[in-house]
């Protein structure tokens, strides 16, 4: 089995979403440290050296089905990245039931079902990392994203959840809120919203997919061990003191 640069075993990595964007990168770090990747995907095509597995997180036995599925080529997972969003802004007023419902049922229904799957074989280990990929608007707020930032506030409540549940277990919870990163995501933004934030952001820039990815890594990593339930804000500044 390949080490580390760490000289940490490989270990079983499956990572929601990584066809593009964050979670792509996310992937790929931990293929270049050597671990055992894999992705429950929609569409779209993969990083090299990264285990495809066709899954939606909207449907339990779909998620279940693909855990199964990874467990079978790489062991049971023993980290977690639950990365795969969705945006449907729009103002409070307007917002449909639908386009509210579907957010939190791919953003934070979903991270729930992931982990949840993902808890059965790290309780059985135990240990294992679970980090859940939320966003700065979960704490900032977000005109016309009521939707979003519930969703990806209730991910802290489920990771603190999570860690209070399993923290004995040798299994830790965590969530990175990045802030504006360059993806497909934030170039579908309207340019008077993009030139906004850009002004906002202490750093004078948008952030991008490595920047996420090192952080993932690290929680992942031993020297991690003892962080649980924490809020890792990758944003440039934008949403410091919340
Ligand atoms: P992208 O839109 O580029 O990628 C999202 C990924 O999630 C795609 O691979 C997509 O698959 C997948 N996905 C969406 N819905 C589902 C589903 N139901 N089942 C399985 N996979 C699904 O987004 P980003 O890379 O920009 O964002 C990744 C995460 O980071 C998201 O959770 C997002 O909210 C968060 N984030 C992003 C920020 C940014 O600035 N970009 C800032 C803060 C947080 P498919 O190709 O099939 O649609």
């Amino acid at each position: 089995m390949p080490a580390t640069s760490s000289d940490v075993p490989a270990r079983s990595v499956l990572v929601t979403g990584a066809s593009r964007g964050i979670g792509r990168a996310i992937a790929e770090r931990f293929v270049a440290a050597g671990d055992r990747v894999a992705t429950l995907h929609r569409s779209g095509e993969l990083p090299a050296g990264v285990l495809g597995v066709p899954g939606d997180v909207r449907d339990t036995a779909s998620v279940d089905a693909a855990f199964s599925a990874v467990e079978a080529e790489h062991g049971p997972v023993e980290v977690v990245v639950a990365n795969a969003g969705i945006t449907r802004d729009g103002l409070l007023m307007r917002m449909s039931d639908e386009d509210f419902a579907a957010v939190l049922d791919t953003n934070l229904t979903g991270a729930f079902r992931v982990a949840r799957r993902a808890s059965t074989g790290m309780i059985r280990a135990r240990r294992g990392r679970i980090v859940l990929i939320s966003s700065v608007v979960g704490m900032y707020g977000g005109a016309g994203q009521a939707n979003y930032a519930a969703s990806k506030a209730g991910l802290v409540g489920l990771a603190r959840s999570i860690t209070r549940e399993l923290g004995g277990r040798g299994i830790t919870a965590n969530v990175v809120a990045p802030g504006f990163i360059d993806t497909a995501m934030t170039q579908d933004l309207p340019e008077d919203v993009k030139a906004r934030y850009l002004a906002a952001i202490p750093a004078g820039r948008w952030g991008q997919v490595e920047e996420i990815a090192g952080v993932v890594e690290f929680l992942a990593s031993p020297a991690a061990a003892y962080i649980s339930g924490a809020v890792i804000p990758v944003d440039g500044g934008l949403g410091m003191g919340h």
